[in-house]
């Protein structure tokens, strides 16, 4: 049996919802779809999430926010209208937005993730009950009662492993199921959504609790592209992955697959593929356990984020210091920063982190670095993006730097940092801000056809 998850530009009008239903229902494998809140219909148009937010955000301030809890309710009339459904559900739409408002007022967290949670509980009622409509039997199917029971923390829930067995459960229903993506109910019985983003989280929730042959998870491009289509001009797509490669590469800047998504699905092996709605007769990209390695997928994509600061320390003889390093991780930790990387010398260390881990508290952390482990040296760097080449073919071939660094060095790139964990599945380099698209197009570009750019 199948899990199909469809993102938010697959469900985003009739249209879009009637070829989602043509996919489902042409595959009697496919008997478990998620679905996400509709998204955007045009590049300017706004996100059902992001209304449910404004409309939060006027509640919560005292404003009135009929003005746009009716913005709201329309993007569903749209829908409702062009499928030539029953108006009904527009009702029950506009009751539930209020219940929420006025039962949750005094609890702005809880009222946030009940409110948010909407968009895509909506779009689950409303598909489920115009497929059934067309003669398929299909059920809505509320992550309550789906079992997805999880953690009690706003905006971050984490499934519960005791969910698993009633998910389970899922594979005794005959009919179609569809169910809300991005949020789960707590054992105190709040709706706690997951990260944004997080219904690819349920999907694979739900893939890995029904035990599935395989999880697709549907959106609008046909896979997983080798690099940032916004840098290079139609890039190549990647056929297969492996879930190790995915975390690297959504760490730095690959959003097409949640990385915490991939945490369900690791641990049973249940192979993921990303397909495209506009596209299905596409082959998509495999997210497997493992892949056959050949001499032109050594290297599976090249990533590049920026928005990273650094924090160099240096200590003569630090190497013979024994406890330096946790005494400088030490304060890390009084402040609650976690940090990404940590290359080091005989006599030096940096500790690279996500720019907002330190933000407004900067000053106060060198302070106390310098208090607590008396070093010779010490400066900040902003001006930091991470350039990431990821491929578990790295650790069989030899000479992958060599081709790397060679490509950096005929753009004229200067490598601030390199870093290759035991793993050898990726490689890391700190290059400056400005040249991360340059570093993406030269890598790519000698990696994968063997041209240099040279400058
Ligand atoms: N609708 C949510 C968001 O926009 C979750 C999702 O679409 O996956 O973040």
């Amino acid at each position: 049996m199948k899990v199909a998850k469809f993102g938010g530009s697959s469900v985003s009008n009739a249209k879009q919802i009637k070829k989602v239903l043509k996919i489902v229902n042409e595959d009697p494998e496919r008997k478990i779809i998620i679905v996400s809140a509709p998204g955007k219909r045009s590049k300017d148009d706004i996100k059902t999430t992001d209304l449910l937010i404004r409309l939060y955000e006027k509640a919560i301030n005292n404003i009135d926010y009929q003005h746009k809890k009716q913005e709201i309710i329309q993007r569903y009339a749209d829908i409702v209208d062009e499928l030539d459904m029953d108006r009904d559900i527009l009702d029950t739409i506009d009751h539930t937005l209020e219940h929420y408002i006025h039962e949750l007022k005094d609890k702005p967290s809880r009222l946030y993730d009940a409110i948010v949670s909407c968009g895509e509980d909506f779009n689950a009622q409303l598909i489920a009950t115009y497929n059934n409509s067309q003669g398929i039997p299909t059920r809505y199917i509320s992550p309550k009662e789906a079992g997805i029971w999880v953690t009690d923390l706003p905006k971050q829930a984490q499934i519960l492993d005791s969910s698993y067995e009633q998910i389970y459960k899922l594979n005794d229903y005959k009919e179609k199921l569809i169910i809300p993506g991005f949020f789960g109910v707590s054992k105190h019985n709040f709706i706690v959504t997951f990260p944004r983003g997080g219904s690819d989280i349920t999907g694979a929730i739900i893939a890995r609790g029904v035990r599935a042959s395989l999880y697709e998870n549907f959106t609008d491009v046909s896979g997983i592209y080798k690099a940032n289509p916004n840098i290079i001009k139609d890039p190549e797509i990647i056929e297969e992955i492996t879930y190790r490669e995915m975390r690297e590469l959504s760490y730095a800047g690959f959003s097409v697959f949640h990385d915490e998504a991939l945490q369900p699905l690791h641990k049973d092996r249940i192979p993921v593929v990303i397909k495209n709605t506009n596209r299905p007769e596409d082959k998509g990209t495999y997210i497997l356990h493992d892949r056959e390695i050949n001499s032109k997928n050594v290297i599976s994509g090249i990533s590049c984020d920026k928005d990273f600061t650094v924090i160099n320390i240096k200590k003569y003889l630090m190497n013979r210091q024994v406890g330096f390093t946790r005494k400088v991780l030490g304060v890390f930790e009084d402040y609650n920063i976690s940090f990404d990387h940590m290359p080091s010398g005989i006599d030096n260390i940096s500790i690279v982190m996500r720019s907002n881990q330190i933000k407004n508290i900067e000053s106060r952390v060198l302070n106390d670095i310098q208090k607590h482990c008396d070093v010779d040296e010490l400066s900040i760097d902003h001006d930091l993006a991470i350039l990431m080449i990821v491929g578990e073919g790295m650790n069989r071939v030899v000479g992958t730097a060599s081709k790397i660094t060679h490509a950096l060095a005929e753009s004229n790139i200067n490598l601030k940092m390199i870093n290759q964990g035991a793993s050898e599945i990726s490689m890391m380099f700190g290059i400056k801000v400005e040249d991360a698209e340059k570093a993406v197009r030269s890598t790519y570009e000698f990696c994968y056809h063997g041209v240099c750019i040279k400058e």
